[in-house]
């Protein structure tokens, strides 16, 4: 991906993309601490515009204040600085990537004295799993890899080093002929997929599994929303992986993967193994608000120009 045009943001300035390099003593290659954030701007009407991009940037700052790295930027920068990687690249649509990662000015764990950098870089990024998984779902595996401990990583941080996790889980459910994993957390529940949250539909209900060790999803609060608004009842609660088997529906939702029916796990066949009405309803809803086809919520909008 580095060797490109375009400009990416870089400490406060527009970089050009094959400059936008670090030294290979940068702490957070080595320990994996540091923060980020994936977004989306949809094209719409108007132009390029951001979803969600304030709640994002809220938690990218959240993120940092639990791993106590200090933000060099305000808020408002960091916002500028997302549109300006979308506008100034000429993107119609993109996926942002904002990044903060220590310097190479140290290596001891102790952390201390390491200049704190922010990077935001945007490209093209279709459909996550391709167009034709929106409308007949993935294959996933419940993973051998348990999710993260709510002492051991933070859960509620956005950081570098908590992918490894995902990655294995992922890996794994590749190599065994899925498209995704569903993790469990410690205590054998379900929590999430390697970089999304779940939802499952059983008699009209929508279950979610509780936040305690996955993470805040921005997509699973804009389908909560959505689903209630619609009047189904949206229960957060403790799922079991034979729960999901027998669901009539259930669905993966992220930035990157949007609202991604699931077809089976584990080699069940949830519901027809296809997507299911309500999955496709949310999922309507969703690129239509996305999009800025709906009258609800402007706010969520954030034009790039
Ligand atoms: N869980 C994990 C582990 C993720 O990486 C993501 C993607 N950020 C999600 C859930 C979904 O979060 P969001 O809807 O805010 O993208």
């Amino acid at each position: 991906m580095a060797d490109r045009d375009g400009l990416i943001w870089l400490d406060g300035e527009l970089v050009d993309w094959r400059e936008a390099k670090v030294h290979v003593l940068t702490h957070t290659l080595h320990y994996g601490m540091g923060v980020f954030e994936g977004v989306r701007a949809y094209e719409t009407d108007q132009g390029a515009a951001i979803f969600r991009l304030q709640e994002h940037t809220d938690r990218l700052f959240r993120s940092a204040h639990i791993l106590g790295i200090p933000m060099p930027y305000t808020k408002d920068e960091i916002n500028e600085a997302q549109r300006a990687a979308v506008r100034e690249n000429n993107l119609d649509s993109a996926y942002i990537r904002p990044m903060v990662f220590y310097g190479s000015e140290g290596m001891g764990l102790r952390a201390d004295n390491l200049k704190v950098h922010v990077m935001v870089a945007a490209w093209e990024w279709p459909a996550y799993m391709g167009e034709e998984a929106k409308t007949q779902g993935i294959r996933i595996r419940t993973s051998s890899y348990t999710r993260h401990h709510v002492n051991i990583t933070m859960c509620k941080a956005k950081a570098n080093g908590n992918y490894i996790n995902s990655m294995l889980a992922l890996r794994e459910a590749i190599d065994s002929g899925c498209e995704e994993a569903l993790l469990l957390d410690n205590e054998g529940y379900v929590a999430e997929g390697s970089g999304e949250n779940i939802f499952v539909i059983r008699d009209g209900v929508i279950y979610t599994p509780e936040l305690t060790s996955c993470l805040d999803g921005i997509t699973r609060k804009t389908i909560m929303e959505f689903a209630a608004n619609l009047g189904y009842t949206v229960q957060e609660k403790r799922i079991t992986r034979d729960e999901v088997y027998i669901a009539d529906e259930a669905f993966f939702t992220g930035t990157a993967a949007e609202v991604l029916p699931i077809q089976s796990l584990d080699g069940r066949l949830i519901g027809e193994g296809r997507r299911g009405p309500v999955t496709e309803q949310l999922q309507t809803l969703y690129f239509d608000q996305v999009t800025g086809k709906r009258d609800y919520k402007p706010e969520w909008q954030t034009l790039v120009k």
